[in-house]
């Protein structure tokens, strides 16, 4: 269970608390309240049917013993005496009253059952008022109160004072003492049984309540997880959206940090999703994206999170991943399976994906740092085609990065920028027939900066126009002064991919030609494959337009992209660089000598001039020579040079493959 799933259940179980000792303090106060009004009623009941009770008594047992001259003589005459007396005796003696008074009208005692107080006169207390205006009236007297009677009943006791009316006129008092004390002992029992039947009752409702509001809370929470969930997917591919990733990774570094572990974000974006989407329509771009998620859902481990972060966009979290070098192995691997078609309604489709990696700690101490430098290391591996770790040499939003594209930009404006010139070599004559033009930045304090160093920044902040105008007019005019010392060479410029999908970018190379004086044909421009696959289209509009101008077009590292060979066919290309990886290993791997060979034949085939790049021995070039290759470059023939020195390297150069000393060692 999830530390998160354990909190909500224990904030639910608080608040059932709480609102169980609410509700059980509220049931148990109103259960006082109606107690207390249940029991002042049964007593109040009781004593008042007491009263009924010894009221009757007085007025049926006993007055009609008595006589109006009783009352008006101030004595009981010895008839009436004869008769009360026995009545009186039964009354006490079955223990229906424990005493018995007689007043007159004036509050003499004319009578008593205790024959010592006849005679006395009673202060006219409340109830001897009351009964002598006509009402009955009681008090009740707690154990040893009653005065006198104390030694006749032990419990407590009801006094009554109930008037004598004879005609209609009210003659006396009668005052009757009620042994209260199983009265009181009922009542209690009444009230007992009440009780307990409000308490169950209450009990009742208020188990009720709680089992309510529990199953209310439960579904409350079910609905509220429903939303969470919702909340936290992506509803076309039920995948975790960004947000919940987001704290998942954030959760995962807080591991990593505590544990000392390692952590590891890649994100995906897949190659060719717009084409995918505008030419097979929405429908299949959804289904592809549904089945791009499950293709890497089943190739990662049931603790990594695979997202949906965006359009295109995927994230992969790998937790307890140690290292840039184990997550770049599960990158490739992913990298090598989204190769693999995938078939969505009968269509075949290949697509690819440029993958991103940023590791913790090295790259970033967060979550959101992580998917910044995974996004930033996403951008160089679209143009790498395989998996990229993050790299702050590439990150344009890092400080350095931000100091560097200053310093770049002030670089191209004050002329820092310097072109190197590579001789292409004809393989079967020996002599150099062109030059790869290849930029160096001639830093004021880092000295020559390579061009892998740079332009990658330059491809991403948009410098790399001015930088490429500034090496084909550099290119050009070194090529024309070569032409005018009489060595008709051409001069090979690299493209990036936002030179070759710049709009301005024809008109920009038929400018800088007409204003070099140059043939078109002494200009070739190299693209790679991987560049003219990022807008397959636009790309083939441009080529073909640099074609119609009489441009020579090369395609550079031959053999490193994934382009099919029909697209290949399309593309107006005049020749194929065969990249130096399989030159340099021609000598030692069949394969990569088997790669050569087809290229070279394909080739010619295809009626495409062919170049070896990266001819580092004197044995790779005779098999070159071999092999039938046109020509070649490398490092045993020349590194490339500066402008100035370029005529007299071609010369000595010239002159060694002309002496036959293919053996020489490689130019230092
Ligand atoms: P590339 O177009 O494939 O250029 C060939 C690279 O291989 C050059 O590296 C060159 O110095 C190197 N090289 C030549 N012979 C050998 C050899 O025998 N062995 C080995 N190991 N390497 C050899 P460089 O100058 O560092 O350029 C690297 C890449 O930078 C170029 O690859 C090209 O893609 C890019 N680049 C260079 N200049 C420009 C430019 O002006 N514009 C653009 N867009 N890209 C450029
Ligand atoms: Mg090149
Ligand atoms: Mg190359």
């Amino acid at each position: 269970m999830t530390i998160q799933r354990l909190r909500s259940r224990l904030l639910r179980t608080s608040l059932l608390l709480r609102f169980g000792l609410a509700s059980a303090l509220l049931v148990i106060g109103l259960g006082l309240a109606l107690g207390w009004e249940l029991n002042s009623t049964v007593e109040d009941r009781a004593l008042a049917q007491s009263e009924l009770m010894v009221a009757g008594i007085g007025q049926l047992a006993v007055q009609p013993l008595l006589v109006r001259e009783d009352f008006e003589s101030g004595t009981v005459s010895p008839g009436s005496l004869e008769r009360l007396e026995p009545a009186v005796a039964d009354l006490i003696a079955d223990e229906t009253v424990s005493r018995i008074k007689v007043f007159d009208g004036g509050g003499t005692v004319i009578y008593s059952d205790d024959p010592s107080i006849i005679g006395d006169r009673q202060e006219s207390g409340d109830g001897l008022t009351s009964a002598l205006d006509g009402q009955v009236s009681s008090e009740l007297q707690e154990a040893g109160e009653a005065d006198g009677a104390a030694e006749v009943s032990a419990g407590a006791l009801l006094e009554v004072y109930v008037p004598v009316r004879i005609d209609d006129d009210v003659v006396g008092v009668f005052e009757l003492y009620l042994p209260y004390g199983p009265v009181a002992a009922d009542a209690h029992r009444d009230v007992a049984e009440l009780f307990t039947w409000l308490a169950g009752g209450l009990l009742v409702l208020w188990l009720g309540l709680l089992q309510i509001m529990s199953a209310a809370s439960r579904r409350l929470r079910r609905h509220a997880l429903d939303n969470e969930r919702l909340a936290q997917r992506d509803t076309l591919t039920g995948l975790p959206n960004r947000a919940w990733f987001t704290t998942l990774a954030r959760q995962a570094v807080h591991s990593a940090e505590r544990d000392g572990g390692g952590v590891a974000v890649l994100l995906l974006d897949i190659d060719r999703f717009r084409e995918v989407n505008d030419t097979l329509g929405h429908h299949i771009g959804d289904q592809l994206l549904v089945e791009v998620g499950a293709r890497v859902r089943q190739h990662i481990r049931d603790v990594d999170t695979v997202a949906r972060v965006g359009g295109d966009e995927f994230a992969v979290l790998l937790p307890d991943v140690v290292g840039t070098e184990e997550a770049l192995e599960v990158a490739d691997r992913l990298h090598t399976f989204l190769r693999a078609p995938f078939l969505v309604d009968g269509v075949g489709l290949e697509i690819g994906a440029s993958i991103g990696i940023a590791c913790f700690p090295e790259h970033g101490g967060d979550a959101t740092r992580l998917l910044q430098c995974a996004d930033v290391a996403m951008y160089t591996a679209e143009y790498a085609h395989r998996a990229m770790a993050y790299d702050p040499a590439l990150d344009v939003n890092t400080p350095s990065r931000l100091a560097l594209y200053g310093e770049l930009r002030r670089g191209i404006d004050e002329n820092q920028l310097t072109v190197h010139y590579q001789p292409q070599v004809d393989v079967g004559t020996g002599r150099v027939v062109g030059a790869e033009a290849l930029v160096r930045w001639n830093h004021p304090i880092h000295g020559l900066v390579q061009p892998d160093d740079f332009i990658p920044l330059a491809e991403q902040t948009g410098l790399i126009r001015p930088m490429t105008v500034e090496v084909l007019r550099t290119a050009l005019r070194d090529c024309r002064s070569w032409h005018a010392a009489g060595h008709a060479l051409t001069v090979a410029v690299n493209l990036s991919v936002r030179s070759l999908l710049d709009e301005g970018l024809v008109n920009e190379v038929a400018g800088l030609l007409h204003e070099s004086g140059l043939p078109a044909s002494a200009l070739e421009l190299e693209i790679t494959e991987t560049t003219a696959m990022v807008d397959p289209v636009r790309s083939l509009v441009v080529l073909a337009e640099l074609h119609a101008l009489g441009v020579r077009l090369a395609l550079d590292d031959y053999g490193t992209g994934h382009s099919s060979l029909s697209y290949l066919n399309q593309l107006p290309v005049d020749t194929l660089k065969i990249d130096r990886s399989f030159v340099t290993a021609m000598d030692t791997s069949d394969n990569a000598a088997t790669i050569v060979r087809s290229t070279i034949d394909l080739a010619g085939n295809l009626g495409l001039s062919v170049v070896a790049e990266g001819v580092e021995t004197g044995e790779s070039w005779l098999r070159l020579a071999e092999l039938g290759c046109d020509s070649a470059q490398g490092y045993w023939l020349a590194r490339p040079e500066p402008a100035a020195g370029l005529l007299m390297l071609i010369d000595r150069l010239e002159r060694r493959l002309r002496a036959g000393r293919r053996d020489l060692p490689v130019p230092a």
